[in-house]
């Protein structure tokens, strides 16, 4: 390895299925920035050690992913406001005072794509959450910045859901609600934050709750349809996607972050859809 690079890195466990070394070697290309990037399976009782030792060695930057986002919160010496709302760090980098600085930008993420990918407005809009994990819990800052007409969260423990609205009540009025207590009510667009779609699941929602105009995005990507998408289709959606764009604009945001200059995401996307 060439030691004059800027070094950075993602570290996770497992880490073989992260797209992130990918990703950033692709950024890297199309901006002309000379930078290293690896992945780094850690211990799970050696995060700390781990990221104490990448710093002290020079390096720059960590994506952080499953199961460290907690762990990187604690660990920074500071945290953006969207990583505090977060309660979870994805990004660590440097500040101009050497200070480690906890960002989140899974949020960021998920609303470049949705607003400059898809070209779907959330301004004005009607918009249901199906979830209220810990990617739910990070994207609901970033949706709030955008002026929604209304945000409801809709989660299979509703008092999770209820609890994660009380969290944003200083920011904006989010309801919280049960699959039942939908009612009959339709959105404008529909996400699903739940991890359902990774066991080949479901949620239970009425399909009342698509209109002829509605957009559904499913934060999981995968080369099939998922099954939240193909729910969707059959019961009229026409504008659907999956979160293969919000994966590749969260390392956009992170790239921008530690880089000062920001990749394009359109046709990585379609590349790495390729590859799926
Ligand atoms: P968590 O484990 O924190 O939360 C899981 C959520 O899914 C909970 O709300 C849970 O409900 C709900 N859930 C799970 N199974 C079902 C089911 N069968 N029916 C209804 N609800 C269900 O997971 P995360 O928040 O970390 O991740 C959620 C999804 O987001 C995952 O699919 C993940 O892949 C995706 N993601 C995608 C990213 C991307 O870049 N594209 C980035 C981050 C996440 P309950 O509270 O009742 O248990």
């Amino acid at each position: 390895m060439n030691n004059s690079m800027d070094r950075y890195a993602v570290f996770g466990n497992p880490i073989a299925h992260s797209k992130s070394p990918i990703l950033h070697k692709a950024f890297a290309e199309e901006t002309h920035q000379r930078l290293v990037y690896t992945s780094q399976c850690v211990d799970v009782s050696l995060f700390i050690d781990a990221a104490n030792t990448f710093f002290a060695n020079e390096g720059l930057g960590l994506n952080i992913t499953v199961p460290f986002k907690t762990d990187a919160f604690n660990f920074a010496n500071k945290l953006t406001s969207r990583a505090k709302r977060a309660g979870a760090v994805n990004t660590l980098f440097l500040d101009d005072n050497k200070n480690i600085i906890g960002d989140n930008t899974d949020g960021v993420g998920l609303v470049n794509d949705i607003t400059e990918n898809l070209l779907w407005s959330l301004k004005d809009k009607d918009i249901l959450i199906v979830g209220a994990g810990g990617a739910v819990r990070g994207i609901l800052e970033p949706f709030i910045g955008q002026h929604p007409k209304s945000i409801t969260l809709v989660n299979r423990t509703v008092k999770k859901a209820v609890s994660l609205s009380q969290e944003f009540s200083d920011i904006f009025p989010i309801e919280a609600c049960s699959f039942s207590g939908l009612g009959n009510k339709s959105f404008d667009i529909i996400i699903n934050g739940t991890s359902a779609s990774l066991t080949g699941d479901l949620p239970p929602l009425p399909s009342s709750v698509i209109h002829s105009d509605s957009n559904c995005y499913d934060m999981m990507y995968s080369k099939e349809l998922t099954p939240f998408l193909k729910w969707a289709q059959q019961n009229g959606c026409k504008n659907t996607s999956d979160g293969l764009g919000m994966l590749v604009c969260q390392g956009a945001e992170s790239f921008f972050i530690w880089r000062k200059i920001k990749p394009s995401t359109t046709e990585l996307i379609k590349k790495l859809r390729k590859i799926l």
